[in-house]
């Protein structure tokens, strides 16, 4: 069965004293029935991960190069983030794919660079509200699936988040039954594809909130959720936890 996770998303947020949520969260969740990460900006990543040392808490990265080292300023090598504590890494988050142009193709090349550092990739894959309204969801995230995810995923090495763009920070969320209906295509499809495909973990991400989050995990092949805006603080992101 698949592994559960609850992943939190700082993006481009947090300094060193944002670390006292760490504390805030292992005393009140020190043993939490689900794997729990929290992937903080990349100067942030060693200090949490220090921090969280002997705890259940897991650290990653937010994006990394395809390459394993080079001559590519300001950018950060898989291996890098390993180095420093990292066990996870986000890819192809919706953010990276409009900010910086991220194609799946280079996502797929990113995802095979972790799993060489030993990393495991958390691919992002979702709509936009257009192609929502247009019927083209299943298909968006078919071949998002298809074009992303690498032949070397594995249910080990390989974490998939179902995040609707338009979901993203709005406080909107899908319907129960339009997570469900992707949820259960991402399946199928990996099921298709890989030995392994029913135990991948999915998530689902985009305005998961304390409020919200029990009734998410209610819905199948749904085994956690990455969250932005809410993994901030602890007094958010600990309920969520406890949730799942
Ligand atoms: P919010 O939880 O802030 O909507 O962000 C979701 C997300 O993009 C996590 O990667």
């Amino acid at each position: 069965a698949p592994r559960k996770l609850a992943a939190g998303n700082w993006k481009m947020n947090g300094t060193l004293a944002s670390l006292a949520e760490v504390d805030a969260l292992l005393s009140a969740h020190p043993a939490p029935g689900c794997d729990l990460l929290l992937c903080p900006p990349a100067v942030l990543v060693h200090a949490m991960a220090q921090r969280a040392q002997g705890s259940a808490l897991k650290v990653g990265g937010q994006d990394c190069h395809a390459n394993a080292s080079g001559a590519h300023t300001g950018d950060i090598a898989a291996a890098e983030l390993a180095d420093v504590g990292a066990s996870h890494v986000i890819l192809g988050h919706s953010e990276r794919r409009a900010d910086h142009g991220e194609t799946d193709a280079q996502v797929a090349a990113k995802a095979i660079a972790a799993h060489q550092a030993g990393l495991v990739a958390i691919i992002c894959v979702g709509e936009t509200e257009t192609q929502r309204d247009a019927g083209q969801t299943l298909d968006v995230i078919a071949a998002q699936l298809a074009g992303s995810v690498p032949d070397c995923a594995t249910a080990a090495n390989t974490v998939i988040a179902y995040e609707p763009v338009w979901a993203i920070g709005t406080g909107r969320t899908p319907t129960n039954d339009q997570i469900a209906e992707v949820h259960a295509l991402m399946r199928d499809k990996l099921s298709a594809r890989f030995a392994d495909g029913a135990d991948f973990t999915l998530l689902y991400g985009g305005s998961v909130k304390p409020g919200n989050a029990a009734e998410i995990f209610a819905i199948p092949h749904v085994e956690g959720a990455l969250v932005g805006g809410a993994s901030l603080k602890a007094s958010d992101f600990g309920p969520i936890v406890a949730a799942l």
